[in-house]
């Protein structure tokens, strides 16, 4: 037996394999059992402990497969000897093991011991064909953890791991080269690879398996926090614009801000200006919960660029979220912004939009000023990434819901600053927990804004379960009525655009249709409480033209009642709305009805939110509901939806999405990625081209994705 897969697994085994990610022996190693069976005390067939797991080797005897009487389906049984007593054991509707379990043949059952009609067996055990094995089983095997690996098509458990076994066995030294490093190792008291290896695929107590589990923790939060700080070396050597200038139009604007900046933004700004004073590019992450006032923050850091002589660029998403920012720059400079730079005055600043949906010769004309440095800021979708678009002198990046953007291209629009990279701050829609920014974002130096404007946070939010509480429902239109009487906006918002067939998930047969957006607002038209009252609709299928209609008319409260998908979700900046109602709230996630709430009560005014459901309060989401309810703090919320979502769904939200992050919980973990941070930054400093640590080096390409890994290579 040799250690390569070709030689121990035919084409299709390798294929099948291969859908599983195992590839090479490297990735066999890695293949680890999902479960284990822990063997009870005694392997005697006449002294199992009943309701345990029991692990026995026995002979068969016989083998039979027959039809059920009472239920469909065949029963295998197989009476099996161990030299003392014997045993029946039955398999339900596998009756291929006919042909597999032979008289003759030893065999390892594991499975949990049950009394069947007064004498004990196993029910529906796994079994290792023993005799195949080329390894004498001891009893010390018999009491081991039975390793259970996912299923890999046509491969047998047995073979699986009878060539593992094998080859952990045979295989040189370099297929256990530790990505590790031994001081390490040895300070956390973690297993070398090898014996982690065989922790995973031959333990001899459960306490191994932990063992090792621990270590491949270990492994990836280094492998990760080595990269992050392989990425901050390699920023920290570039050239960015020195931006240290408050001139004329930073003091008019802090000058005509109609607020008092809180003490957070005061304080993040700071820290803004100290990076931007530097002479590395900044990479910083702005987050705060919804409403903390990250526009004025990010616009404030804008205005000492331009101050500086240098542009900024404000990168979103879509269209709407740029063309809002763009809005509330407008709103928040006034008559400080200049609506042409011909007409600029000193402390005049120009600001423009570009998106993709503008005129050919407008863009044209657009890139130009921009190219001349005719434009200070300018506000944009991906339209700015294009090759067309080029600055005279951009020094500041700000880019919105970074994870939407890739590293590809973050790099595109870096590009643009010439000799120069540009500073980079990226803001973050709703709060991100510490442990997601410490593991998911830890490339960049994070600012949070902790406070929230005074009276800002006045909304109380409640589930309705209009289905448990019919009557409700009339109530919360009889409050929309009054909301709008009283000169108020009110918001609806709604899952879907189209109608939708319901399946039953048994059968995939539609067993009802879910109403889409016209149908609902056509009901709340009919509805006797909103008679009166003046509706509007608002979609993502809409024009941009027809959207921005039907905003400005919300605004002017010529719409009192705007129905709406999500387009609102972000930026959307309705002063006068003091009410939403989010029907069919479960289709929503916490953060998203976090932030989809933020949209009322903007001017300090008292404001309700409603989170309609049609599900009743024994249902699980019901309680993601509550939470929402129950507090209005983004941070709180954020940690809950972490805890109840998973891990996956964050990570895949984010530019971790294609990384393969196995064992490494952000959440429970992150006291070993602040460990590995400490580690991995020390390694970088004193070696940054890890060239001491070669296993390293590659384990951190065989975790994380080419494309985000590729600072190293360039290195
Ligand atoms: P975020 O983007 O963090 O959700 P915004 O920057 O859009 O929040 O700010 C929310 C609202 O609060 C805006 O109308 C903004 O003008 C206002 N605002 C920002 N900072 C302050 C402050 N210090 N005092 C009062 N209002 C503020
Ligand atoms: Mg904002």
């Amino acid at each position: 037996m040799t250690t390569r897969l070709e030689d121990n697994f035919s084409k299709k085994d390798r294929n099948a394999l291969a859908k599983r990610g195992v590839h090479s022996v490297a990735d066999l190693f890695r293949f680890f059992p999902r479960r284990y069976l822990v063997p009870g005390e005694s392997t005697r067939l006449g002294e199992l402990p009943l309701g345990e797991t029991a692990i026995i080797q026995a002979e068969v005897i016989k083998v039979g497969t027959r039809r059920m009487k009472q239920r469909k389906g065949t029963i295998t049984e197989v009476i099996v000897h161990d030299g003392q007593q014997s045993m029946k054991i039955a398999f339900f509707n596998q009756h291929w093991l006919d042909g597999l379990l032979t008289p003759g043949l030893t065999v390892v059952f594991g499975g949990k011991v049950e009394s069947y009609r007064g004498q004990l067996t196993l029910s529906s055990p796994v079994w290792l064909n023993r005799t195949e094995d080329d390894h004498e089983w001891t009893p010390d095997d018999l009491n081991s953890p039975f390793p259970i690996y996912p299923v890999v098509k046509g491969i047998a458990q047995s073979r699986l791991w009878n060539a593992i076994k094998t080859l952990l066995r045979v295989a040189g030294s370099e297929q256990f080269d530790d990505p590790l490093p031994k001081g390490m190792r040895e300070q956390f008291g973690l297993p070398d690879l090898r014996t982690a290896f065989e922790d995973m695929h031959r333990p001899r107590r459960i306490e191994d398996v932990e063992r090792a589990r621990l270590r491949w923790k270990w492994e990836e939060a280094l492998a990760l926090q080595t990269e992050f700080a392989s990425r901050k070396a390699t920023y920290s050597q570039l050239q960015a614009p020195t931006l240290l200038e408050v001139g004329p139009k930073s003091r008019r604007f802090d000058q005509s801000l109609p607020f008092e900046l809180t003490a957070s933004q005061t304080a993040v700004g700071e820290e803004i200006a100290a990076d931007l004073a530097g002479s590395a590019p900044m990479h910083r992450l702005l987050h705060g919960d919804v409403g903390s006032g990250k526009t004025v923050v990010a616009l404030r850091a804008m205005l000492t660029a331009v101050d500086s002589g240098a542009q900024a660029a404000m990168l979103a998403p879509t269209e709407v979220l740029a063309t809002q920012h763009f809005h509330s720059i407008e709103r928040l400079l006034g008559e400080q912004m200049a609506l042409s730079p011909l007409l600029a005055g000193d402390d005049q600043v120009t600001v423009a939009l570009m998106t993709g949906s503008m005129p050919a010769r407008e863009r044209r004309e657009l890139a130009l000023d921009l190219a001349t440095g005719n434009i200070d800021i300018v506000v944009g979708t991906h339209a700015l990434l294009s090759e067309s678009t080029m600055f005279e002198n951009l020094g500041l990046i700000v880019v919105d819901e970074q994870h939407r953007f890739g590293v590809e291209q973050r790099e595109a629009m870096r590009a643009k600053g010439g000799m120069n990279t540009p500073h980079t701050l990226v803001m973050s829609a709703t709060p991100i927990p510490r442990t997601v920014a410490m593991t998911v974002f830890a490339d960049l130096d994070v600012s949070t804004l902790t406070e929230m404007p005074a009276g800002s946070k006045n909304i109380a939010t409640h589930v309705v379960p209009i289905v448990d509480q019919p009557t409700w429902y009339a109530r919360v239109r009889q409050l929309m009525d009054q909301t709008a009487e009283a000169g108020r906006g009110v918001f609806v918002v709604f899952p879907r655009i189209e109608p939708m067939d319901v399946e039953d998930p048994e059968s995939g047969s539609v067993i009802g249709q879910k109403q889409g957006i016209e149908e609902i607002s056509q009901k709340l038209r009919e509805s006797p409480e909103l008679s009166e009252r003046r509706f509007g609709l608002l979609h993502g299928r809409m024009s941009t033209a027809e959207k921005d209609r039907v905003l400005a008319d919300f605004v002017s409260g010529q719409i009192e009642i705007l129905v709406s998908t999500t387009v609102i979700e972000v930026g959307v900046d309705v002063p006068r709305a003091t009410m939403m109602v989010i029907v069919e709230a479960e289709n929503f996630g916490v953060a998203q009805l976090h932030q989809l709430r933020g949209r009322v009560g903007r001017d300090g005014s008292p404001a309700t939110c409603f989170l309609l459901t049609e599900l009743s309060e024994s249902n699980d989401s019901y309680g993601r509901l509550q939470a929402v309810a129950a507090t209005l703090d983004g941070f709180e919320l954020a940690e809950y939806d972490l805890d109840s979502r998973g891990e996956g769904d964050v990570l895949s939200a984010s530019q971790w999405g294609g990384s393969s992050l196995r064992h490494l919980s952000i959440l429970r973990d992150s006291h070993i990625v602040a460990e590995a941070k400490k580690i991995a930054e020390h390694i970088v400093s004193v070696d940054p081209e890890l060239e001491a640590v070669p296993a390293l080096r590659a384990f951190i390409r065989r975790v994380l994705p080419a494309d985000d890994a590729h600072f190293i290579e360039a290195g």
